[in-house]
């Protein structure tokens, strides 16, 4: 707590003093007595309390969300993220001080999550700060994300505010995206990766590439605008490629060398070793494979194949962007689960970069659990 860490776990709360709504924010206090701040309380929740407040001056006043949000827009305009694509996140959860609320500005309109409690027992003034702050057309609610059970809650889906069209359309680094903000994956595109994108897009000139778990596509459009001969781009997912056919022609790439294929990645690296098909660039951006601790072997396991598959079919020199969005797998760990792969594929591999999420999904040194997006660039020999 003097940390300024913003959870409370179950085991580490002596007493409940009355009968606190879900979600309602209450006083901590140390064994001592003295108050630590103010955090939402959640019964079902393993993190029993999420912090907002510090210290004995913790007293949430009546603007608290609205302030938060206007910082954390503040932060984001300090980027200078507007001038480079019209979609981002303006609130990370815990990173920007709002617990368990995620709002994603696409274009005209907003796209928002409330994961935990507290989020919830927020609603109503959330919707009004982000109308205030952001001033959008729509706002519409995508939380039907897993960590809502583990909070007690059901899954919520549905217009807020406004009317909220099937797709918008995004402007992201002078290229443009249709996002299904209504039935896509999470709250539909994944802004995390728009500077690895860059990277990929500067690395691509002339050459092959296999574009996995591609979802909508964007990897693989940003390499065919920078000149990549052939993109294959797979997802298990048509839904996804169909998206990803939409957005090629959004950028004027219909006759572009792109190919969808409706196959699973685990499946398809070993055809391609068996039929002796090699790639100049290679991306692995596999789903969350580990969402508990129960999990984190499979997890390890799926990652180490992925990686073992994918170096055995990249020509000498070739590039791996690899990555894993799970945050109980550390960077370290992440590391040595590459670093096995190369061993077991009998293969040189040299680190050129280590990526991460995108600046706007940065997070507090005080909240290290924030970064969740671990990557790395590859020089496979
Ligand atoms: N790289 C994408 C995001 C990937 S999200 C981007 O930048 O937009 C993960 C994707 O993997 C989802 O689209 C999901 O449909 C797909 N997927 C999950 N398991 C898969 C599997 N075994 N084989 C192929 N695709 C899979």
């Amino acid at each position: 707590m003097l940390k300024r860490h913003p959870w409370i776990f179950s085991g580490a709360i002596d007493r409940i003093e009355g009968r606190p709504a879900p979600g309602e924010p209450i006083w901590v206090l140390s064994s001592r007595g003295e108050p630590l701040g103010m955090g939402c309380y959640s019964p079902s929740s393993q993190i029993r309390i999420r912090m907002l407040t510090f210290g004995e001056d913790g007293e949430i006043e009546p603007d608290l969300i609205l302030y938060r949000l206007q910082k954390a827009l503040r932060t984001r305009i300090s980027m200078n993220i507007q001038e480079k694509s019209n979609a981002y996140r303006v609130v990370n959860s815990e990173c920007d001080g709002l617990p368990g609320l995620i709002i994603d500005q696409y274009g005209d309109y907003v796209v928002c999550q409330f994961l935990t409690a507290g989020a919830e027992f927020f609603r109503q003034e959330i919707i009004e700060a982000i109308k205030k702050t952001l001033s959008p057309r729509g706002i519409w609610e995508r939380s039907d994300a897993r960590v809502r059970e583990k909070e007690g809650l059901e899954k919520r889906c549905g217009p807020l505010y406004g009317d909220v069209p099937e797709r918008v359309k995004i402007q992201e680094q002078g290229l443009y995206f249709w996002v299904d903000i209504k039935q896509g994956h999470k709250t539909g595109f994944y802004l995390d990766q728009r500077e690895n994108r860059s990277i990929v897009r500067a690395f691509s000139r002339g050459k092959k590439v296999l574009n996995c778990f591609s979802y909508t596509g964007a990897f693989g459009i940003y390499s065919l605008k920078g000149g990549a001969r052939e993109v294959i781009n797979v997802d298990i997912s048509p839904k996804a490629l169909e998206l990803l056919q939409a957005n090629l022609k959004l950028n004027g790439l219909e006759g572009a060398p792109s190919y969808p294929l409706k196959k699973n990645v685990f499946h398809l690296l070993r055809e391609l070793y068996a039929r002796e098909e090699n790639f100049d660039i290679i991306i692995l951006d596999p789903p969350k494979f580990v969402s508990g601790k129960k999990n984190i072997q499979g997890g390890i396991r799926g990652y180490k194949e992925l990686n073992y598959s994918a170096m055995r079919i990249l020509r000498p020199g070739g590039l791996l962007f690899t990555f894993s969005c799970s945050g109980l797998i550390e960077e370290e760990l992440f590391k040595s689960i590459v670093y096995s792969s190369a061993l077991d594929a009998g293969k040189e591999v040299l680190v050129l970069k280590s990526l991460s999420q995108a600046m706007d999904h940065f997070y507090p040194m005080t909240f290290p659990e924030g970064k969740y997006l671990k990557g790395l660039m590859l020089r496979v020999i």
